[in-house]
């Protein structure tokens, strides 16, 4: 769209050593990206690898950490406050993930409060959204996302600072990538919910990324639908391609197909 600038958020799970996340933000700084003003990338590590990620990262990219507690700090032993990713300058929080949904049971409403905590602190918000295999198969896919969405809607006035990123739980780490029509479908459901029930405004300017096993190879034909404004990748941030060029023959991150995709 020309409305929206692109979002690549590229989340390492709890993956990982000092050593590995070293060099994995030093092939991030390497990498080539062909528009960079069409682009904001997005770098997600654990927690404790925050400040190391942050100190280390190119300046063009950001951090983001992968979750933050409902609200203001004090007695919640083990959990992250979002004043303390305010002081660290963490400008970025992913907030419901599906993992976190359905291991650590956060409900809808506890994410949406989440989000408005959150926002509320000056924080940009990656709200994840999706619908497990069985919710897609009943048929109750954009009723799902509708009422996670609307957890949200329902606590937050300025979406300024939020991204939409649907994620189908079927998808995510699975190998089983939505086809561009069925990621076109939901994004374009979500567009229409929140033009609904939101306005206008919001729902052309919010960013619906995609997210559920995107790779170098996947992520151009989801990048060209309409309503796709970006990508959430997991296992591909971690990966490489053999390299096209013979000669000098050197493994290529995926990632950096994947932003270039997405411009
Ligand atoms: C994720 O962890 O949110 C994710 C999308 O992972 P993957 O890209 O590996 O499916």
């Amino acid at each position: 769209s020309e409305f929206r600038s692109v979002f690549v958020n590229f989340v390492v799970g709890i993956n990982g050593t000092g050593e590995e996340v070293t060099k994995l933000v030093t092939t991030l700084n390497d990498g080539k990206v062909t528009s960079p003003d069409a682009v904001e990338v997005v770098v997600s590590p654990p927690f404790v690898f925050l400040p190391l990620v942050k100190s280390s990262l190119r300046s063009d990219f950001h951090v983001a950490a992968q979750n933050c507690w409902v609200k203001k700090g004090g007695a919640y032993t083990g959990e992250i406050s979002a004043e303390m990713l305010v002081n660290l300058d963490i400008p970025w929080v992913i907030l419901g993930h599906s993992e976190r949904r359905a291991l650590l049971g956060e409900s809808n409403e506890f994410v949406g409060d989440k989000v408005a905590y959150a926002v509320s602190k000056g924080l940009k918000v990656i709200a994840c959204v999706g619908e497990t295999l069985e919710q897609r198969e009943s048929g109750a896919t954009t009723e799902v996302v509708s009422a996670q969405t609307k957890a949200i809607a329902d606590r937050i006035s300025d979406w300024t600072n939020v991204v939409v990123a649907y994620e189908p739980v079927w998808a995510i780490g699975t190998g089983k990538v939505a086809t561009p029509a069925q990621a076109q479908e939901v994004h374009s459901e979500l567009r229409k919910w929140l033009q609904k029930n939101v306005s206008a405004e919001v729902a052309e300017s919010t960013r619906i990324i995609y997210g559920g096993s995107v790779n170098g190879a996947n992520s151009k034909e989801l990048a060209a639908q309409p309503d796709v404004d970006g990508f959430l990748v997991g296992g591909a941030s971690l990966k490489t391609r053999p390299c096209d060029d013979l000669v000098n023959s050197v493994d290529l991150p995926e990632f950096v197909d994947i932003i270039n995709a997405a411009t």
